[in-house]
């Protein structure tokens, strides 16, 4: 048995269908391949789950996994990856959370949960030092997420406990419901309603074991060695003082930030709902998740005669735009309490906001009317019609269930033209960056795996004249310019597979070079650069044919109309759309994949990961190279 240092080396697996637990040891050879965190979770979904099912079906299933750093002393290693097939993407799906609640998954002795099956009454799971129990939610069953976790630590007696829970929207099966612990949110692509679907309403982890670490001193005198530099880059200091919304003004002047669903490149509201603003008025206190020098999280206090008393996460810079800026609204006030809203009934910023903003685009053209809505009249810049409907979608009441569908589907159901405003790629909202101010943002949309997606790469960040030599990334990539993004994203994508795959914080900025002295320090396995590098490329890769078996091809590789098309009106971005194809066309050929999108042969055995995927083809009777088989059955 291999003597492990960072991963504890155990799964645990839950069936929720006939309560059975069972404990695995990890296998070295995937490990060795993938890592852990997002590379593992893509790893063990793409061996055990047909991307073909529903994401409802109790077949599905919901990886919970840390990284061999999550929990150690290297800054930032809080994070958490959960990651199954989608019910909003219908193809890949991934979130990844902060905070407290993966270190503690890693001193209760586990680097991974599989959740299979379903219960048949509300469930909630306790994992403590090495063993798991499934305990009756039903008491807990449609309360929101910050009185679950109350309850749950209440019930067991130990304020200690961390808590990762759904809310009432993920139990409604919105499509795009997320999964809370702490004031953290794992938001993206709907999990929290895969976990609604199974009945598994928390997973509550309490943990005293200690991460073994290979070589903790090196570590600690590399660690003090490097901390100076990383606090020494601007945004850290942005980021410790404001939050992630301390970067609006600077992205509003490149024309980035999205108003009006995307129609607009300036509005005088912006300068009340950036981070400055917001912390001057309504901070309550700075917080940091588990090992963070940076400390991004702010915590918000204000009282309103509209809301009463509101404590809660400052919002950050995705729902002060996706809820303010995108939707023309500018109270700061009704921002903070549209974050409580959000996280309380647990669903997504980011998709919430977009699908507001495609319902009142709609809606002023005509193309939804107030018998869609129930009544509704539906207008820009209109706070109490926001908190009203997203009170709806928590609910999923009246129009708030089709809003609660996300943008894509919802489009579709109402028809009438009305999908040409849905901002989204692959069925996930598009983000609030607005890809013709950075273009490589653009491609990195178009082809990242879980659909619209900022943070698989933050290319604009390059874009901005960041340079990373370690990768090399030694030249400047002008924002505009299209000319070598094909190579800049796949790079800067695979680096963040690792970046997941380790349980690291991306805006804790540490040089990659850095990363890979931490791994071996940690590990005691050495892996240089290229091969870390590698094991990225690698879950590209997988998590790219996931999605083809699913029907997701390479016509999904694109972006919505209004950015291919439309250029800016005004701002700093004016004049501009996105040319998409020959970044598009460089990306393939810098990935090895064939003009269909589809990694080769060649390419798949140079990362030696070929007899892996074939094996699992035969077991799906699939051929994605020769389409003998519709890959859409
Ligand atoms: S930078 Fe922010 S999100 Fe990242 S670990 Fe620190 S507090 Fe958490």
């Amino acid at each position: 048995m291999a003597e492990w240092y960072g991963y504890t080396g155990r799964i645990a697996r839950v069936n929720l269908s006939d309560s059975r637990v069972s404990i695995e040891d990890a296998k070295m050879e995937y490990i060795d391949l993938v890592l852990g965190g997002i590379g593992l979770a893509s790893l063990i979904l793409f061996m055990e789950v047909d991307p073909r099912i529903d994401a409802f079906d109790p077949s599905n299933k919901l990886v919970f996994s840390v990284g061999p750093l999550t929990g150690t002393m290297v800054p930032g290693s809080s994070r958490t990856t959960i990651a199954s097939r989608s019910p909003l993407t219908l193809g890949w799906g991934e979130s990844h959370l902060g905070g407290f609640w993966g270190t503690e998954l890693k001193k209760a002795g586990f680097d991974a949960i599989i959740i299979e099956g379903k219960a048949d009454t509300p469930t909630y799971l306790y994992v403590e030092d090495g063993r798991i129990e499934l305990r009756d939610a039903s008491r807990i069953w449609g309360l929101k997420t910050s009185n679950v976790e109350k309850s749950i630590i209440s019930e067991l007696g130990d304020p200690e406990i961390k808590v990762a829970c759904i809310g009432p929207a993920g139990e409604r099966l919105v499509r795009y419901a997320s999964i809370i612990s702490g004031e953290r949110v794992a938001g993206r692509t709907g999990l929290g309603a895969v976990m609604g679907s199974k009945k598994l309403k928390a997973i509550a982890v309490r943990g005293l074991l200690q991460i073994r670490i290979r070589w903790p001193d090196k570590l600690r005198s590399m660690i003090s060695r490097l901390y100076p530099s990383i606090m020494s880059f601007p945004t850290s200091q942005i980021l410790s003082s404001y939050g992630t919304n301390g970067e609006m003004e600077s992205f509003y002047q490149y024309g980035d930030v999205p108003i009006r669903n995307f129609t607009l490149g300036e509005w005088d509201g912006i300068h009340k709902i950036e981070g400055q603003y917001m912390v001057e008025n309504y901070l309550k206190r700075h917080r940091a998740c588990f090992g963070c020098p940076v400390g991004c999280w702010k915590e918000a206090r204000v009282e309103d005669p509209r809301y009463g008393l509101i404590e809660g996460r400052m919002p950050e810079y995705e729902s002060a735009a996706s809820l303010g800026s995108l939707l023309l609204n500018s109270d700061p006030v009704s921002l903070i309490y549209m974050e409580k809203l959000c996280n309380e009934y647990g669903f997504d910023v980011i998709s919430s906001g977009v699908t507001i903003a495609w319902a009142i685009e709609c809606f002023t053209k005509g193309l939804i009317t107030v018998e869609d809505t129930g009544g509704l009249q539906l207008r820009w810049g209109d706070p109490e019609l926001i908190v009203n409907l997203l009170e709806m979608i928590g609910e999923r009441r009246g129009f708030g269930y089709i809003l609660g569908e996300g943008c894509r589907l919802a489009s579709r159901i109402i028809g009438r033209g009305s999908e040409k405003y849905a901002m989204h790629v692959k069925g996930l909202e598009v983000p609030m960056h607005d890809p013709r101010a950075f273009k490589g943002m653009g491609l990195q949309y178009a082809t990242s795996n879980r659909g619209a997606c900022h943070l698989q790469g933050l290319v604009m960040r390059i874009e901005q004249g960041e340079r990373m030599p370690d990768l090399k990334i030694y030249r400047r990539f002008y924002r505009f310019e299209i000319e070598g993004k094909g190579w800049l994203v796949a790079t800067m994508q695979d680096w963040h597979h690792v970046i997941e795959s380790l349980g690291l914080c991306k805006f804790v900025q540490i040089p990659p070079g850095h990363i890979a002295g931490f791994y071996l320090l940690v590990t005691g396995i050495e892996k240089r650069l290229p091969e870390l590098q590698k094991c990225g490329e690698r879950i590209s890769n997988i998590q790219r044919i996931f999605n083809i078996i699913a029907g997701v091809t390479s016509g999904d590789d694109t972006l919505p109309d209004r950015f291919l098309s439309e250029p800016v009106v005004e701002g700093g971005a004016k004049g501009e759309i996105v040319e998409l194809k020959p970044m598009l066309k460089e990306y393939y050929k810098v990935r090895g994949w064939d003009e269909r999108g589809i990694p080769t042969r060649e390419k798949l055995d140079d990362l030696s990961i070929l007899g892996i995927i074939e094996s699992r083809l035969d077991s799906l009777e699939i051929d994605i190279w020769g389409y003998k088989q519709s890959i859409r059955s």
